[in-house]
């Protein structure tokens, strides 16, 4: 399974479309997308193709997903392979509910549990599994808002000025100042993704509100080395994304602090796109590749290309009402491969 992996293909992208929700049902949306069973392909109204490496239709559960294209990247992390999974799409394109961001243990059994606690609970199961390794793992959560990084695990929401990204020749890039929380098993994973959830939710208002305009990042650190042998010890990373919502932001809207939000995500989004297509070109050419212009890019550095694997989940809305930004995140995603 993790032959694939290994070949060191930069990005991997799966586009998944949701179903329509009631709203749109309820407005009397169309479908505009059509999909081909058996390849990953998507059609926008009667012409228009595009061809990824995973495509889920509205009727794929959040299992499918995780296994076919998730699963993989945790044995690499066992290897040693740092990972990174993002979910890009508009506000209300599935970004939220395919990467799990307002779990809450209660639903632990519900199919639709969405990537992040799948995740927790298939790393612990093979942590437990491995009796001859001895791990240790941290989790931190953090969101970029207007450039700026937020402890999410922080006890008191601070806009912490005192954080800042930094190099380490050990650990690759370390967020300096992030609380780096100690997990020994799922439950207190999970329970950091809930309290990290929550201080999301607590400082969003409504639907125009922070949780779409900003990136918010899950780290889970592993260190790993075999009980037998002292000198054996590597680290790895793996990220799991969900990022401000990609639709341009509304004129009449974008005024004053506004206006510089609005700037701001895009510019982490702009450069993520530009790291992405720099990727892809840099394996034919080893060009250069632009970290640095943004604190999300900067902050995923270490786990995006090179030796690490990323999937870039597309997330978009059938509706034809939505098609717009449809095309853009298609057109954005096509880029990334
Ligand atoms: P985003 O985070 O991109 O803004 P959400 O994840 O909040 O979007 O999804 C918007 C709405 O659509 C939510 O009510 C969510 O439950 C629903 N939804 C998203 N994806 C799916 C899916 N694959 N199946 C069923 N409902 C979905
Ligand atoms: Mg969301």
């Amino acid at each position: 399974m993790v032959k694939e992996e290994e070949k060191g293909i930069p990005v991997r992208v799966a586009l998944r479309c949701r179903p329509l929700v009631m709203k749109e049902i309820s407005e009397g949306c169309q479908m505009c997308l059509s999909f081909v069973p058996g390849e990953p392909q998507v059609i926008v109204g009667n012409d228009k193709s595009f061809t990824y490496d995973y495509v889920f239709d509205p009727s794929a559960e959040q299992e499918e997903v995780f296994n076919t294209s998730v699963a993989p990247l945790i044995q690499g992390i066992f290897k040693g392979y740092n990972a990174t999974v993002l979910a890009y799409g508009q506000t209300g394109s599935g970004k939220t509910y395919s990467m799990g961001g307002t779990f809450t243990q209660d639903q632990e059994h519900e199919p639709s549990v969405g990537v992040i606690p799948r995740v927790i609970k298939v790393l612990f199961q093979e942590v437990e599994r491995k009796q001859d390794w001895a791990f240790s793992l941290k989790v931190s959560y953090l969101e970029i808002y207007n450039e700026d990084v937020l402890d999410l695990l922080s006890p008191v929401r601070e806009r912490t000025s005192q954080i800042s990204i930094r190099e380490d020749p050990k650990e690759g890039i370390k967020v300096i100042g992030l609380t780096e929380q100690e997990v020994a098993c799922a439950q207190d994973t999970v329970f950091c993704l809930e309290q990290g959830n929550n201080s999301r939710t607590v400082a969003s208002t409504a639907m125009n509100s922070q949780s779409s305009r900003s990136h918010a990042i899950f780290t889970i650190s592993i260190e790993q080395r075999k009980k037998s042998d002292k000198n054996s010890s590597f680290r790895s990373k793996l990220h799991l994304v969900d990022l401000a919502g990609s639709e341009r932001q509304k004129k009449t809207k974008a005024e004053g602090d506004r206006l510089k939000e609005g700037i701001n995500i895009n510019r982490g989004l702009l450069c993520l796109g530009n790291v992405i297509s720099a990727l892809g070109e840099e394996n034919k050419k080893g060009g250069f590749v632009p970290y640095r212009d943004s604190k999300l890019t900067r902050l995923l550095q270490d786990s995006l290309g090179g030796n690490s694997h990323t999937l870039m989940i597309a997330c978009v809305s059938p509706a034809d009402s939505n098609m717009e930004e449809t095309l853009n995140t298609l057109r954005y995603a096509d880029r990334a491969r």
